[in-house]
C-alpha cells in the first residue's frame, strides 16, 4: 500500500511543491485548498495523476476524510505581510480553527501530523541567530500579530494534542522561502523584486534596505520537511538558510542576475518589520542531518527563469 498524505494549503506556493514531491516519493496525496491565496494553476499539472486528489475546501470549517491517512501536513495559511492587513481575521482562523480541524483529521485517522509554523513566532527577535529555545519578541496587537499569534496558538494546540491525545506531531518553523510558483502579486520581497526587474521597473526597497532576511530555496525546505516528518523529533525545528542578507543586497543580486536597468526606489518601512532574521539550524543539522544546499544565486536564477517564462 502506498503511504497516504493529506496536505492542507496544497495549492499554495509551498504546499504545491510538497504535493509534487510526495507524489514523486510514491505517496498518494489529498490536496485540500480553498484557493484564497493558492491557485489551481499550481496544481494543474497534477490533476489526472492517479494518486492525486484535490478537495476544494476551507480548512477553517470541519472536514471529514473517510479514507485512511498516514500523514497530515497543515500548510494552509495566508503568509504574505500584505495579507496581514487585507485578510487579518482569515489568518487568525487559519491558524486557530484551521489547525484544530487539521489536528482532528489526523486524530480521527491515526495519522502523523505536521504543523507549518514560522520564524514569525520569534517576532522582531532580540537574539541572533534564532534558536528554537528563544521565545521571541512579539507584539500581541501589532499588524503582524494576526499571523504571529495565530502560529503561536497553532504550536500550542499541536502540543496539546500531542500531550492530551498522544498524537504523533511535528512542528516545522519555516524561515523566508522563495522559488517558482510564488504569486507575482504576492507582495513579498522576492516576487516583488523579480516582477519589477522583469518589467524594467525600479525595485521597491522598504526603508534603507538594511533589515536582514535569509533566503531559502523551496526545494531545500521541502527536503527538510520530509526529513522532519520521518524523524522522531517532537520539538519545533527551524528550517531555513542561515546565510543572512540585507534587503538592499538582495535587490542588488536580482538586478545583477536579471540585467534590469530599472534601478531601486526606497519606500517607507512597514510597521513592525523585523530588523534581523536568521535561523540557527543546529537542531536540524543534528537530528535530521539536514542543511540547505542551494546558494542564493542559483535559486534566484531558477526563480527568475520561472517568472520570465510565466510572463510570456
Ligand atoms: N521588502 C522590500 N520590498 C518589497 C517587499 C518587501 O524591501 O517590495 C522587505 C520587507 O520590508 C522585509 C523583507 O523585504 O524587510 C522581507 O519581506 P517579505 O514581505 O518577503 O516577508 P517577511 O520576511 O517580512 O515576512
Amino acid at each position: 500500500m502506498k503511504p497516504r498524505a493529506l496536505v492542507t494549503g496544497g495549492a499554495g506556493f509551498i504546499g504545491s511543491h510538497l504535493c509534487e514531491r510526495l507524489l514523486s516519493e510514491g505517496y498518494s496525496v489529498i490536496c485540500v485548498d480553498d484557493l484564497s491565496t493558492g491557485t489551481s494553476e499550481n496544481i494543474a499539472h497534477l490533476e489526472g495523476h492517479p494518486d492525486f486528489e484535490y478537495i476544494e475546501h476551507d480548512v477553517t470549517l470541519p472536514l471529514e476524510v473517510r479514507s485512511p491517512l498516514d500523514e497530515v501536513y497543515h500548510f494552509a495559511s495566508p503568509a504574505s505581510p500584505v495579507d496581514f492587513e487585507r485578510i487579518p481575521v482569515e489568518i487568525l482562523k487559519a491558524g486557530s480553527s484551521g489547525t484544530h480541524n487539521a489536528l482532528e483529521i489526523a486524530r480521527a485517522r491515526g495519522a502523523r501530523f505536521m504543523l507549518a509554523s514560522t520564524s514569525e513566532v520569534y517576532g522582531d527577535p532580540l537574539v541572533h541567530p534564532q534558536h528554537e529555545d528563544y521565545r521571541g519578541n512579539v507584539s500581541t496587537t501589532g499588524i503582524r500579530s494576526v499571523y504571529d499569534e495565530a502560529k503561536r496558538y497553532a504550536e500550542a494546540v499541536t502540543m496539546a494534542y500531542h500531550r492530551r491525545y498522544g498524537l504523533d506531531t511535528r512542528i516545522v518553523r519555516i524561515f523566508n522561502t522563495y522559488g517558482p510558483k510564488m504569486r507575482p502579486d504576492d507582495g513579498r520581497m522576492i516576487p516583488n523584486f523579480i516582477s519589477q526587474a522583469l518589467a524594467g521597473r525600479p525595485l521597491t526597497v522598504y526603508g534603507e534596505g538594511a533589515q536582514t532576511r535569509s533566503l531559502q530555496y523551496v526545494d531545500d525546505l521541502v527536503d527538510g520537511v520530509l526529513r522532519l516528518m520521518k524523524s522522531r523529533e517532537i520539538r519545533p525545528v527551524n528550517i531555513g538558510n542561515p546565510v543572512e542578507y540585507r534587503v538592499g543586497e538582495v535587490a542588488a543580486m536580482v538586478i545583477e542576475l536579471s540585467g534590469s536597468r530599472g534601478g531601486i526606489v526606497n519606500q517607507p518601512l512597514p510597521a513592525d518589520d523585523p530588523r534581523r532574521r536568521c535561523p540557527d539550524i543546529s537542531r536540524a543539522r543534528e537530528v535530521l542531518g539536514w542543511e540547505p544546499r542551494t546558494p542564493a544565486g542559483e535559486g534566484l536564477e531558477k526563480t527568475l527563469r520561472w517568472f520570465a517564462g510565466r510572463a510570456q
